[in-house]
Parts: structure tokens; sequence; C-alpha cells
């Protein structure tokens, strides 16, 4: 049996009653100050260098004179060391390599797969650890060319950037979680150097809560020059990986993964500290006929999401450098835009160290549903650094938490709201006000 259940009889408050919704906390200075020190010009340094490497190709890791994949991955190693001279210790960089072996399709021979990870170690007990992630490898129109130039500015150079640029301005950060940066190889032949490494955070049974993938994160304008610079496309997979579909249905969670609650997360937190810059959800894992590292960490049971472009220019992408009918193909920097990309890095930052400095995300959040009444039980876990928690609630139909009832420091409640019509989620809150990512109670009889 669980524990005591605490009668609240607290309405929640609506977020009509004040001026901002009432689970936004104020922006927090120590990241506001962090987003003041991202640089547009530093990140387009950082891309100029990974562009001179030629080609960051997998199958270029044998090159020699400063091109090829193991020089680039050497060059963001040694980045990642300077940076980490601000960490007072905190912040070790290694490689996570392997040699994976022709697999008769886009791996043509053996090759040694390697990721350059820069870890920032949490204070906190346990090992909740958060990722910002990009691919540093490039390819162009022939997966295994590594004779031509395979750019790769955008894809994935400015996810790159960014979170070399991330790793700079939050090395003094002293957080709570672990932050991983990493920036795998291997994306474009298959998420080899992604799955490698969930696999291996998997296999040590870290808690990874989220993974925010940043792929193609570089350009404003479309492919008919639309210009965009006000916002980012967030992709979150729908039901996690082995959800049942039966219960789903019975459950209505359709909408409340836990990458899709981290998605939620990230929306509401990052949509608060730039003014001009704004995420919008795409529900739904990832573009068609595309994919990315994030679904390496779905695929082993992590939250993830992916951040790209608003509208992505085909013509850049996977493409070897030429003109062809008056059109040129090709992954230019000149097709960039480097304010646009700091914007996304600052949002980056303002989510990842929220995350990483506020509380965790509630386990094992349960309903329990053995009663035909027109109220609502839940329980959860008590989290780490938690002062209260609150209950968060919206209609079946609603895309986003709208109201939140604050329980005080319980991990069981019945609120008066039936079970059968709204969606609840539990949240921890610090001392700070600093929210965690909701869980999403399943039922339990
Ligand atoms: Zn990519």
């Amino acid at each position: 049996m669980r524990t005591l259940l605490t009668a609240v009889t607290i309405l929640f408050c609506t977020a009509a009653a004040h001026a901002a919704p009432s689970h936004a906390p104020m922006p927090d200075p120590t990241i506001a100050a962090m987003l003041a020190k991202v640089s547009p010009e530093r990140i387009k340094a950082t891309n100029s260098k990974l562009i001179a490497f030629g080609t960051r190709s997998t199958f270029s890791e044998q090159m020699t004179g400063g091109r090829g994949a193991a020089a680039a991955r050497e060059w963001i190693a040694a980045q990642f060391r300077e940076i980490a001279k601000a960490s007072g210790g905190r912040m070790t960089v290694a490689l996570d390599s392997y040699i994976q072996k022709v697999d008769g399709k886009r791996i043509v021979r053996d090759v040694e797969i390697s990721s350059v990870i820069a870890t920032i170690q949490g204070d906190e007990p346990g090992s909740r650890t958060y990722v910002m992630s990009s691919h540093y490898d490039s390819r162009n129109s022939d997966n295994a060319d590594t004779t031509h130039d395979a750019p790769g500015a955008d894809d994935n150079g400015s996810g790159t950037a960014a979170v070399i640029e991330a790793a700079s301005v939050m090395a003094a950060l002293k957080p709570h979680a672990t932050i991983l940066f990493a920036t795998y190889d291997s994306e474009e032949q298959g998420l080899f150097g992604s799955a490698h490494h969930a696999n291996a955070l998997k296999d040590a049974h870290v808690d990874v809560q989220g993974d925010l993938n940043n792929d193609i994160v570089g350009a404003s304008v479309g492919d008919q020059g639309e210009h965009n610079p006000g916002y980012i496309r967030l992709f979150s997979q729908a039901l996690a990986t082995g959800a049942d579909p039966k219960t789903v249905n019975s459950v209505g969670n359709e909408n409340d993964s836990p990458s899709r609650e981290l998605a939620r997360y990230a929306k509401e937190t990052g949509d608060r500290y730039q003014r001009d810059f704004h995420a919008e959800m795409i529900d739904r894992t990832d573009r068609f006929l595309r994919g990315g590292d994030h679904t390496s960490f779905n695929t082993a049971g992590f939250p993830a999401v992916r951040f790209t472009e608003p509208v992505e220019n085909f013509a850049h992408q996977h493409q070897t450098p030429r003109t062809e009918n008056g059109i040129e193909y090709g992954d230019f920097q000149k097709y960039m835009d480097f304010e646009y990309l700091a914007r996304v890095t600052r949002y980056n930052v303002s989510v990842l160290a929220s995350l990483a400095m506020g509380p965790g995300c509630p386990a094992n959040a349960a309903v329990l549903t053995k009663e035909l009444d027109n109220k609502t039980q839940l329980t959860w876990e008590a989290v780490p650094g938690a002062a209260r928690y609150e209950v968060v609630r919206r209609k079946t139909t609603d895309a986003l938490w709208g109201e939140a009832l604050d329980v005080g420091n319980v991990t069981a409640v019945t609120v008066p709201y039936s079970k059968d019509n709204w969606l609840f989620g539990i949240r921890a809150v610090d001392a700070h006000g600093q929210r965690g990512v909701p869980a999403f109670p399943m039922p339990v009889k």
C-alpha cells in the first residue's frame, strides 16, 4: 500500500490571474549572465575552423596534413580542454571510440568511429545527466567520398559550434546534475557515434534525463528566400520507445512521452529568456526522410529532442560542392546566419542550465485508479534537492501545461479534479523556485 494521501483543498491558480503563467519563475540571473557571453563572432570562428578540415567524413579518419575527421576531432578535443581550464577541475574531456565493422550498407569498410565528449560533473548524489549534442562529421553526395570537400558548414558545423560555445559559457557553472557536451562522429552513416555513446550510458545505468540535439541550426533563410530569424523547430517523439499502443489509447498519453515533456519544458523555459526568439514544437520524432542523433537516445530509453532551423535548403545538405543548371549545391558558410546561430545557442544554454541547476523529474509518478470517483490521487518518489512539488494540469486537447498547484513537500496528494477529464504532471521545485521537468503519472490500481 502506498503512503497516506494528503487531501489538498487549494484550487489551481489560473494563468489568467497572473501577468505571467503561474508556472513561470523569473529568469535566473546566473543563466542570463551566461547567455550574455554567447558570441556570434566566436561561433563563426569555430565554424570556419571546422570547414577548414576540408572534409569531416567518417572515412577520412586516416588522412594527414590537417585534413579529415581525425584532425577535426583532435581540434574539438583541444578546444574542450582549453575551455575546461575555467571549470575548477569539474570539466573533463574524453573520446568515445570503437571500430565499426563493415555493415554492407553505409559502412563501406572497417572504420574507427570516435566522438568527443566534455563532461561537467554535477554535485548531486546519483547520476542525473543532461546532454547537449551535435555531430561533427560531414558528407557530400556520395556517402563514402573523401576526395571532394564536404564543408558541412550547417550540417553540422552549426550544431558543433553551438555545443562548443555552450561549453565555453557554461564552463564555470557548478550544476547539480552532470552535463555532457557531445560532438558525435558518423551520424551520416546511421547515427553510429551517438548510438555507441547512448548505449554506453545505458549500460552504465546513467540516469540520462534529457538530450538536446542540435543538427542543422545555423541558417535563417529557407529555400524560397524566406527569412525566419525568430524561431527554431523543436522535434520530439510521441510515444516512448517500447510504449504499448493499447495502454496509450487507454491513458491518453500520446502527447506525454518523456521526450514530449522535455520538449514542452524546453519551450516554456527557453521562450522566457529571449524576447525575440522562440521554439516551435513539432510533435513528431524528426523530418520525413531524415534522422538524427536524438533518436539514439530515444532508442536507449532516454528522453531526447531535436532542434533544427525553420526551413531547410536541401541543395545545401549532403551535396558535393558544384553548380548545375545554374543552381549552386554545397553546404557553405555563406548561407549561414551567425546572429541566428547565437540565438539558438542561447536557447540551448538557457534550457540546459535550467535543467542542470534545477531539480530532476520525479520517478515512478502514478495516478491511483482503483476507485470509480471524480478526484485524482497522485503519488511519486522524492527528488533530491526538491523543496516542494507542483501538480500541473491541462485539458486533454491542450498542447502546454497551463495551471500549477503548489502541494508542498509531499509525495502523495489528492486533487479535487477528475482523473477522467484532465492530464496531470508532477514536478519538483527547489528552494530558489526553479522547476524541473514534469513527470506524467501512469495508472496504478
Ligand atoms: Zn546532420
